[in-house]
């Protein structure tokens, strides 16, 4: 009887060593590569000068755009949840940075991070709700999502002083707060190598 039980017993740490080293590790690992490499591709298309601190855009003929001017938070508040950190079930990694009021109200204004025109201004199926997307010309463009009103239409000349619209909830969203979201050549970069400090 005894030596069943043991038998049992050594099955079931064989089994959950297993399913740590088969399973668990694996996927820990493949989040943790991923990450890096989200992180290292931002890097390859934005980078911030360490002599002069200026954003530079890395074309892809290889040449380096200098990028000047006015840049703000969209909104101030809470940083929720980074960029390329894992945001299951939406995205594997997050592609933006999310940014909450501490209050959890809705109704911020938002305003462009920096300069451009207004690429778009609606409500579609992407999971962003009512969402804004700026070009900002040097394949630079940004997206704020989630939010519960518009107040800009496309083709508009946008400042950081504009509001573009007012943060909510809507889309795939568990609370008020704005999806802020830089991409070079279409692909998602960490809005911190444009911003310095906190929203
Ligand atoms: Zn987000």
């Amino acid at each position: 009887m005894s030596s069943l039980f043991s038998f049992w017993l050594e099955l079931r740490i064989i089994l959950i060593t297993f399913f740590i080293v088969l399973i668990v590790l694996p996927i820990l690992a493949m989040l943790m590569l991923t990450n890096f490499g989200f992180q290292a591709v931002s890097d390859k298309l934005v980078s911030v000068n360490p002599k002069t601190h200026t954003v530079e855009i890395h074309n892809l003929n290889g040449t380096i755009t200098m990028i000047t001017g006015d840049m703000v938070w969209p909104v101030s508040g809470v940083v929720t949840l980074e960029f390329g950190q894992p945001d299951p079930p939406y995205q594997p990694l997050h592609t933006g940075i999310d940014i909450a009021n501490p209050v959890g109200k809705q109704g911020d204004p938002i305003h462009p991070f920096m300069k451009g025109t207004v690429i778009y201004s609606g409500e579609d199926l992407s999971g962003y709700g009512k969402h804004v997307i700026i070009d900002h010309g040097h394949n630079i463009t940004s997206l704020y999502g989630h939010m519960s009103a518009l107040n800009t239409k496309v083709g508009a000349t946008v400042n950081t002083n504009n509001v573009i619209g007012y943060e909510g909830e809507t889309g795939n969203a568990t609370g008020p707060h704005v999806h802020f979201q830089i991409n070079v050549y279409g692909i998602p970069v960490n809005p911190r190598t444009f911003l310095t400090g906190n929203p």
